[in-house]
């Protein structure tokens, strides 16, 4: 029988999954089947239990449903632990397992850019990507990771717990003036509502590289920002979304694809 793969979330019609799986299984010769489910606001526990009762061997888990999901994993990895959320589930003998592979798909394609090592790295937002990123930056060794967000409070609680792996701090956005970043990830959602992140014109110079965890056709509106402010080299999430499925399907079927060209035919159908 095939195995059943799947990305769950509200809304998921978007979901550029089951295209990127479906590349990566062709890559590697696999046979599976890859499909998006719309669980219920209210409803993602009943729909995830659901589709392993009746033969899921997997899934991705994206908005809203991360925490959710980490809750309903029997067992956790520990960057899963670490981000509080999960990505990716799969069915063993053990039961079910939860993990996040957002920041190893983040940092993969950063790397593509820059080595963090050494480096000032600027992360904005203290939301569920940015906790999810956290642990996956500051393996990378990088001189100081600084959290910044709307709500201050957030960052420092993040920070808090994120400190026995780093360098790391947090604060508002208005404590940034005079600090210059190598590296500044947008991982909020600012973008999606095409809102302009508060921040110091001292943030950029012109090899600062600027990453919105966002995409779409175009520059985004952090991008657009990052670029009137001279900031260099000017990146978005597509390459994440693809490191985080190849990190997935990796877990899923002990493949590693080759990303290049699947991340080359998303683009260009963007
Ligand atoms: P959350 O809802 O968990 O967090 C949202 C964050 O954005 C919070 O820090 C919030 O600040 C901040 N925010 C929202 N609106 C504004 C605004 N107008 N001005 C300033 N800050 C704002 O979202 P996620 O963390 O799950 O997702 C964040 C982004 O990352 C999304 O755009 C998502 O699409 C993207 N993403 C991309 C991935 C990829 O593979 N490329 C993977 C995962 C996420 P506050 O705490 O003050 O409310």
């Amino acid at each position: 029988m095939t195995d059943r793969y799947a990305v769950l979330g509200n809304p998921v019609a978007h979901s550029k999954s089951p295209a990127i799986h479906a590349a990566f299984a062709a890559q590697t010769g696999q046979k599976l089947r890859y499909e998006r489910i719309e669980a219920p606001l209210a409803g993602f526990i009943e729909t995830v239990a659901d589709f392993f009762a009746m033969g899921g061997a997997g899934c991705n888990v994206t908005v809203p449903f991360k925490e959710e999901a980490f809750r309903f994993a029997n067992l956790l990895t520990e960057r899963a632990e670490q981000a509080g959320a999960v990505n990716t589930l799969w069915l063993d003998d053990e039961g079910v397992t939860g993990d996040n592979t957002d920041g190893v798909g983040l940092v993969r394609d950063l790397r593509r850019h820059l080595a963090l090592a050494g480096r000032r790295v600027l992360l904005l937002g203290a939301g569920g990507a940015a906790r999810g990123a956290i642990g996956a930056l500051l393996a990378e060794r990088p001189a100081a990771l600084v959290v910044a967000n709307r709500s201050a409070d957030k960052a420092a609680l993040l920070a808090e717990r994120f400190a026995a792996l780093g360098p790391i701090r947090g604060c508002g956005y208005e404590d940034l003036a005079g600090e210059p970043f190598d590296l500044v990830v947008n991982a909020t959602s600012a973008s999606l509502a095409g809102a302009a992140l508060p921040l110091p014109a001292s943030l950029w110079r012109p090899e600062t590289v600027a990453y919105d965890m966002m995409y779409g056709r175009g520059l985004t509106p952090f991008l657009e920002q990052a670029r009137a402010g001279g900031a260099g080299p000017l990146l978005d999430g597509l390459g994440m979304l693809v490191e985080q499925a190849a990190e997935a399907f990796f877990l899923w079927r002990g493949a590693r694809p080759d990303t290049a060209p699947v991340l080359a035919d998303l683009r260009a159908g963007l």
